[in-house]
């Protein structure tokens, strides 16, 4: 099949479209605003060591996506997870079933990286317009530069991002994006300067003022095992809600503070961070779907993926990404 297309956003969704279409003949152009692959499954490199501050993992339970990670472990982007998970609510500490819990090697985002080879992908063009004339689409981006025409288009941001750029093209679509609701995250990159000396890999925590989940990002396989032992935190969606404007610095303090309670409560050791950084997700996760793989206008030619569609989930963003895609084709075709 020939043709070409456009991929805005080069997350999981994105990345999975834009490899299918390719895979399928089609020239493919991903534009991403970000500085690198992964969006939410992201990889933040520091001086003390590389943190995953997005998507700590990911489960594969559709038939489908099990291939597809079986083709990334094959390729050696993505290894199982296996470790200590423990699960503290008011009643104690439980520690969990062995789950096929999943990580990118030798970083979340190389996942998508890997989905990303091949195209054409175009980093720091945030698009900011959209528009179809009779030879194609054409992209404009913030920093003044147009990209096209294209015979077909992917959209696959978060949804308030999606709205925003359907909003004259798609209302339709714009107005059911909207519909689609997400919960921010406070994430908190933190190394030590030795080991907090927990008996567990990760800690879901359900009874925390702030915290929700904390993981030593340094014992996922890949990563460099020596020191310095590097955790990541996660807060729970109202506290990061709560406390969204507050500077990242502030947020760093309280969540340590609540940390070193849930160290010593375990009978951990104290530890000193050499580096500690705060990211703030304002859509992190879904919390209402719009209940459909994708969004597609095939007179347009249109399509509009990501996990938003589905869930709130890795597996959910690659699906929505595939349905985008075949759909795309299916209106190629004919
Ligand atoms: C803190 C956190 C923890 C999570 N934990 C898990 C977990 O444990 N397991 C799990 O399965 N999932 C988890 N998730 C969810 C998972 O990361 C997402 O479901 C998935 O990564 C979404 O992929 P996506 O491609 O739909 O969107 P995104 O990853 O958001 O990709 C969208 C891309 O679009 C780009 N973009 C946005 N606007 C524009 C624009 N105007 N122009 C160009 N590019 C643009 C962005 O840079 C980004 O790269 C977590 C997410 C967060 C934030």
């Amino acid at each position: 099949m020939s043709g070409s297309a456009v991929v805005v956003g080069g997350g999981v969704a994105g990345s999975s479209a834009g490899r299918a279409l390719r895979s399928r003949g089609l020239s493919v152009t991903v534009l991403d605003k970000g500085r690198g692959p992964g969006g939410r499954v992201s990889t933040r490199r520091s001086e003390s060591g590389a943190f995953d501050h997005g998507a700590q993992y990911f489960t594969a339970r559709s038939l489908p996506f099990v291939d597809a990670v079986g083709g990334w472990a094959q390729a050696g982007v993505a290894q199982r997870w296996v470790g200590q998970f423990g699960e503290v609510d008011s009643e104690g500490l439980r520690m969990l079933p062995h789950r096929n819990l999943w990580v990118g090697i030798p970083g979340m985002s190389r996942i998508v990286a890997h989905q990303l080879e091949g195209l054409d992908v175009r980093f720091g063009a945030e698009a900011c317009g959209l528009a179809r004339a009779r030879r194609g689409w054409t992209v404009q981006t913030v920093s003044g530069e147009e990209f096209g025409p294209f015979d077909h288009a992917v959209v696959a941001v978060p949804a308030p991002q999606a709205a925003e750029l359907l909003g004259t093209v798609a209302p339709a679509f714009a107005a059911r994006a909207s519909c689609a609701k997400f919960a921010p995250c406070w994430s908190v990159m933190a190394a030590f300067d030795g080991s907090l000396g927990l008996a567990f890999e990760g800690l879901r925590v359900r009874s925390g003022s702030g915290i929700s989940w904390i993981a030593r990002d340094s014992a996922k396989p890949g990563r460099a095992a020596e020191p310095p032992e590097r955790w990541v935190l996660h807060a729970c969606p109202d506290w990061s809600e709560a406390t969204i404007e507050l500077p990242p610095d502030e947020v760093c303090g309280l969540m340590m503070r609540e940390l070193v309670g849930l160290v010593e409560r375990f009978g951990g050791v104290a530890a000193t961070p050499v580096h500690l950084r705060a990211h703030r997700w304002r859509y992190a996760r879904t919390v209402a779907p719009v209940g459909s793989p994708c969004l597609h206008e095939p007179a347009m030619s249109l399509s509009v993926c990501g996990d938003w569609c589905l869930g709130s989930r890795v597996e959910e963003a690659w699906t929505s990404g595939m349905a985008a895609a075949e759909s795309v084709l299916a209106s190629a075709a004919g």
